[in-house]
């Protein structure tokens, strides 16, 4: 088996946090920060490991508790592997500042920020350690960060105590100013009938506020809905198309240790470093990559002639894993979410493709889709710009 080349990484540069989520699957909180040797061993490994260019998300616990270390080892790269590196990160917004976000964008690093829905929604799961809730910092800086990329995506965790928020929670991140939601349950949360039946309805009424969005032609996009059309529409998950682990895409702890996935790490003591693949020091165990990989890719045996087969979210290697123990074993959830949310999904692309909707269209027929949206915003954010301008002159 030939491996693939490094075009995502995940580096764990602490595994320290402000806040204590109630979903949080990176474990105990600890102060244990990469130190700058380690970093520069994970960069220079994933640069002789992959081609042209490789994507570098900082991780954490929070990676803005490390911001000295993330300038250093931008400098570094900036120095010895020029171009080589595109730099993102995962935060959770409390602690961004002017200082942070100008350097950000200096950079060019852009950013996902965890905001799960409405103030309500939110503050029920990510709070602080003192237990006070951390949506009013996590969205304090939005007009700046919109500023400096419009495109910012809010990732958001639905549990069973904030199912029934779902759909104003959605609502609100677009009121906010969101274009894209990035949405996902806790799969190893306790779901019961209760919960999916909460579910179907939220998703049920933010149908009808998608479908009006795209009628009128506002851009969103909303992975629930928007992943679900898409293999209805383009193609159906192939193995590798949703999650790569271990092969593609790799996670790098604080210690230096390779993991499949940053869902793998924990707080990478004994018990997670079974599932280590390596460190950046020794390079990759082949074998122990290997059999992941083999794992992810090996045929989910209760999926086998489900017609829903390639269109669900069971190609998430390592969301099985956490639920279930193994790579390629579903659990129960997952199994009952799609039959339930797949439905609602296909009668709202039926509509829209129905009603002519010339977004809809394009947004899922035309490849060149994403270039061409982009231009036109830009344009739009110019002319705005321009009017601003010249009314400032006016006066
Ligand atoms: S902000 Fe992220 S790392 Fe910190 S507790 Fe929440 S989910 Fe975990
Ligand atoms: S709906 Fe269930 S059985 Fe069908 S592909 Fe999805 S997880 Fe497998």
């Amino acid at each position: 088996m030939e491996f693939s080349k490094i075009k995502f990484a995940a580096l764990c540069l602490t595994h320290n946090c402000n806040l204590r989520c109630t979903y949080c699957y990176t474990g105990k909180k600890l102060k244990k920060s990469m130190n700058f040797e380690t970093a520069r061993r994970a960069v220079d490994f994933l640069c002789d490991n992959s081609d042209r260019s490789c994507i570098v998300t900082f991780f954490g616990g929070e990676p803005l508790l490390a911001f000295d270390l993330m300038k250093e080892i931008v400098a570094y790269c900036h120095l010895e592997h020029k171009g080589k590196i595109k730099f993102r990160m995962s935060t959770n917004g409390t602690l961004l500042n002017q200082d942070t976000l100008a350097y950000l964008k200096e950079k060019e690093i852009y950013f996902v920020l965890s905001i799960d829905g409405s103030e309500e929604q939110h503050n029920k799961t990510r709070r602080y350690l003192c237990d006070t809730g951390s949506y009013r910092s996590a969205v304090r800086l939005l007009d700046e960060i919109f500023e400096f990329n419009p495109y910012t995506p809010a990732v958001s965790v639905v549990v069973p105590e904030t199912a029934i928020y779902l759909a104003s929670g959605v609502q609100d991140l677009l009121t906010k100013g969101f274009h894209y939601i990035l949405q996902t349950l806790d799969y190893s949360a306790q779901w019961r009938e209760k919960h999916i039946k909460l579910l179907r309805e939220q998703y049920k009424k933010l149908s009808h506020h998608y479908y009006e969005k795209i009628l009128n032609g506002v851009k969103i996009y909303y992975s629930p809905f928007d992943e679900r059309i898409k293999t209805h529409a383009q193609k159906r998950y192939d193995n590798g198309d949703l999650c790569d682990l271990a092969n593609s895409q790799i996670a790098i702890a604080a210690s230096g240790r390779i993991y499949p996935c940053v869902q793998f790490i924990g707080t990478d003591n004994q018990w997670h470093q079974k599932h280590s693949i390596g460190d950046v020091f020794n390079g990759f165990d082949d074998s122990r990559r290997r059999y992941y990989i083999e794992q992810n890719y090996s045929e989910k045996k209760s999926c086998s002639g489900c017609a829903l087969e390639g269109r669900c979210a069971t190609y998430c290697g390592c969301v099985n894993w956490r639920a279930t123990g193994q790579l390629n074993h579903i659990p129960p959830i997952i199994c009952e979410h799609e039959r339930m949310l797949m439905p609602i999904v296909d009668r709202l692309a039926n509509k829209l493709w129905s009603k002519n909707s010339e977004l809809f269209k394009r947004k899922f027929y035309e490849k060149t889709f994403p270039i061409s949206s982009y231009i036109e915003d830009c344009m739009v954010r110019k002319g705005r710009r321009d009017a601003a301008d010249s009314k400032d002159q006016e006066l």
